[in-house]
């Protein structure tokens, strides 16, 4: 380097801020201090040249020499732009390195003395040397730019290949973002080999940096907690949905990851619905999938997942609340109180399912809302009846078309609490087919073990039922699968008596069918003597339904009234009532009128309730035939041959021609051939009917019997005999004879029906037919051979005239 006094020029100088321009390298920067804006102008108003030298310390405003590194850069002003905040920004290309000798502070822009400085010539350096120092620099910058984001590879690529020691040094030092101390170092360093080793000793430092800069990055990242990533990248997305124009779009998708992420499931669930939002993000919006997806995620974001009914468990309340609701009732009541009661010391007992049983119409539906009412909870009716198939429960995968969640799953989200009473209505009435068995999926959702993961095919996400209260009616437990039956605890409802529908009308049905017709009380009265004709000769059931009915249907007629005939008030009396509903329907003693013979009230059970059942038999000239009609079941048939075989070995002692078998034939008939009957506990009236339809003896007519029978003239015991006995009861029938092994069932039976009917105790059918013919035939010795020995002698004096056949 050759140093020349003579060389020293003038030129306009700026104070860089952080920043080290070299000889041949082009940059940009902004100058915003006014006299380094005018020094610039200066410059390039006349020979473009200007003095670049860095500032030692960044922050101070007006620098003096001392403030200065002394070594800087002449460049040229290559362009200006004037910016709108009145920042300069210039394009400037270093052309020789120089030294600052003294400092001209004027008051429009500083201007310095430089003298130019020449490197030093390459004939001096060692290339051995030179060569390791490059090949090391080159490994190092490899590193370096590894680490560095966005390096452009034709950098890398150019570096690689450089073999000049200068261009390598300058290739480097231009792109790299080193301390400005550094570059200040490596610009007053006249020796390209030292300079070369300091420039390596950047590298390294530099990459050491990187690297722990990224290791730290790595770890902020990871413990970065997952909403913030989620967040993050949510945030990403959106951006790059604004940019495409989808935004639309993609809020909602936003919008469902959000809800995703507030119902707090667990992580695989919560990723398994992201990955739906995901896939919807990428489907087109009007696509069949985007919006099966959509309804997908709907239906799921929809469902309680957090929101639960305060369950209040206060026994005074829910027992008023029962009591307002429904009359009788106690055993059903007191059995809600005392779950209520178990309920309040262990909250977390589950897996209580009471099962109502009884016929329709006695309140079984009902009483179940009042439950919900009494505990404070939410109430949902799932309707069983005539579900066959498994996906009704569980639904169906969504893959299907049209795929939709299950029954359950569907109350929930009506009800919009996870603990509300669901009321499995008619459970009896499901049936299994070749679609799978709907039992197997409601046997998963009334284990308390398993229902706490319950999995519906639509939703697939476990859903926790193990809060919800199950209850669950039926009308019959003989089609109830075991295991089903096993998990519930039976509640039997009995038919309502006479007295019983009285008061459920007056007190309840009247009044709640006068509000829902939009009457006032005072509109509308039904007399005592009314309520007990829709009783008795309008209505034939078990429990109030059609009672309820024929209210309505009153309030319907007190309604129009009031409204086109401008009424004040309609009375419905005994007299007046078939001017408003049509003629009686059913007289009362309607079978109990006249004793004949060949016809036997029979009783039966049925899944409505208690019926009286007649049975007519009749005999015919012919050769022994046995027609049986009105809709019989195979156990009914089998009791006809039991009896006629019966009625056969008794012949004689009813004065029977013997060979009635074989001339005669024998019709038996139920009436209502509508209705399937089926069932051992006709034995007995078959047997009356045929011995009096042979015979000749007219039957009771006040008299009704059940029971099953054995050839050699047993009664055994039935069941169903409460709801037997109230049918009986109910049709005016003073007698009922039943066998002799029901008795302790008769403290089940009503005490309305055990004040007003006589119960007959029979071990054998001798006692029944005793008590249900009319009169005994007299007893002809010489005919008497093949009698079944149970029946006593008669007079054979007195004996009446036969009837032969
Ligand atoms: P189920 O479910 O047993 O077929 P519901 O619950 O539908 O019977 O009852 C039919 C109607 O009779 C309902 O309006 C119900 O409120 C009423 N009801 C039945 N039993 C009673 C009762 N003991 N007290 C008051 N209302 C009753």
């Amino acid at each position: 380097m050759s140093i020349n006094e003579k060389d020293i020029c003038r030129l306009p100088l700026v104070a860089m801020r952080g920043l080290v321009i070299f000889p041949e390298m082009v940059m940009h920067f902004d100058v915003a201090r006014e006299k380094s804006i005018n020094a610039i102008k200066a410059a390039y108003e006349s020979d473009k040249k200007i003095f670049l030298t860095a500032q030692k310390d960044v922050f101070i405003e007006e620098p003096e020499m001392k403030d200065l590194y002394r070594y800087g850069v002449i460049a040229k002003v290559r362009q200006i732009l004037t910016t709108q905040e009145g920042i300069l920004r210039i394009l400037v290309e270093g052309v020789q390195k120089a030294k600052l000798e003294t400092l001209n502070i004027g008051t429009n822009y500083i201007s310095a003395d430089v003298l130019p400085l020449q490197y030093s010539t390459r004939s001096k350096i060692d290339q051995v040397e030179i060569d390791a120092v490059m090949r090391a620099i080159k490994k190092q910058f490899d590193q370096y730019s590894q680490l560095f984001p966005r390096m452009p590879k034709e950098l890398i690529v150019a570096v690689m290949c450089q073999d000049d020691p200068y261009k390598l040094f300058n290739s480097i030092i231009f792109n790299i973002g080193i301390d400005f101390y550094d570059k200040q170092k490596l610009l007053e360093e006249n020796n390209i080999l030292k300079r070369l080793n300091l420039l390596y000793s950047f590298l390294i430092k530099e990459t050491e940096v990187l690297t722990l800069e990224h290791e730290i990055q790595e770890l902020t990242k990871e413990n970065m907690d997952k909403g913030q990533r989620e967040y993050y990248l949510r945030e990403q997305m959106r951006a790059i949905a604004s940019q495409l124009g989808e935004e639309d779009e993609q809020e909602e998708v936003f919008e469902y990851m959000k809800k995703i992420q507030e119902l707090n499931l667990s992580e695989v669930d919560t990723d398994k619905l992201y990955k739906e939002a995901e896939r919807l993000s990428k489907l087109p919006p009007a696509s069949q999938e985007s919006f099966v997806i959509r309804s997908y995620l709907d239906v799921v974001l929809d469902l309680p997942w957090n929101n639960s009914s305060k369950s209040k468990a206060n026994i005074e309340k829910s027992r008023n609340v029962l009591n307002k609701d429904h009359y009788g009732m106690q055993k059903v009541k007191e059995r809600v109180l005392e779950s209520i009661s178990v309920h309040s010391l262990m909250p977390d007992v589950t897996g209580q399912i009471l099962c109502l049983v009884g016929p329709p119409g006695v309140g079984k539906t009902s009483i179940g809302r009042s439950i919900a009412k009494a505990l404070g909870r939410k109430y949902e009716r799932i309707s069983l009846g005539g579900v066959r198939d498994e996906s009704d429960i569980r639904g169906h995968r969504k893959t299907y078309i049209g795929a939709m969640p299950g029954r359950i799953i569907d109350a929930l989200t009506r009800a919009g609490t996870n603990n509300p009473l669901i009321l499995l209505d008619e459970i009896d009435k499901m049936s299994s087919d070749f679609k799978g068995d709907p039992s197997a999926a409601m046997l998963e959702v009334l284990d308390s073990e398993q229902n706490k993961t319950f999995r519906d095919h639509y939703v697939e996400v476990p859903f926790d039922l193990s809060q919800v209260l199950f209850v669950a009616t039926a009308n019959t437990l003989d089609t109830i699968p075991a295991p089903l039956l096993d998990r519930m605890e039976i509640i039997e409802l009995g038919s309502y008596t006479r007295e019983e529908k009285f008061h459920i009308a007056k007190e309840h049905l009247i009044s709640k069918q006068v509000k829902k017709h939009g009457l006032k009380n005072s509109q509308m009265k039904i007399q005592d003597s009314a309520i007990y004709d829709l009783i008795d000769c309008y209505t034939k059931e078990s429990g109030v339904r059609e009672l309820e009915r024929y209210i309505a249907s009153l309030c319907r007629k007190a309604a129009k009234a009031i409204v086109s005939e401008e009424q004040k008030k309609v009375i419905f009396t005994s007299k007046n009532i078939e001017s408003y509903l049509g003629p009686r329907k059913f007289l009362q003693d309607e079978q109990a009128t006249e004793n004949t013979i060949g016809l036997v009230n029979g009783l039966a059970w049925t899944s409505v309730g208690g019926v009286l059942m007649p049975l007519e038999v009749i005999h015919l000239s012919g050769k022994g035939v046995v027609e049986i009609t009105g809709s019989l079941g195979d156990v009914m048939k089998e009791s006809a041959k039991i009896a006629v075989s019966y009625v056969r070995s008794i012949a004689k002692r009813y004065n029977i021609n013997p060979d009635f078998y074989e001339k005669r034939d024998i019709h038996i008939h139920a009436p209502e051939g509508a209705i399937p009957k089926d069932g051992p506990s006709a034995g007995v009236t078959m047997v009356t009917a045929i011995v009096s339809a042979l015979s000749g003896i007219p039957v009771r007519s006040d008299v009704a019997m059940t029971g099953e029978i054995t050839l050699h003239g047993k009664v055994l015991p039935i069941g169903g005999l409460r709801e037997k006995s109230m049918a009986a009861y109910r049709s005016g029938i003073k007698t009922v004879i039943i066998p002799e092994k029901n008795v302790p069932d008769l403290h089940e039976v009503d005490d309305i029906v055990k004040d007003n009917i006589e119960f007959i105790p029979a071990r054998t059918l001798d006692t029944v037919l005793k008590n249900a013919l009319v009169y005994q035939p007299e007893y002809n010795e010489n005919e008497y051979d093949n009698a079944a020995s149970i029946i006593p002698p008669a007079d054979k004096n007195t004996s009446k005239p036969l009837a032969y056949l």
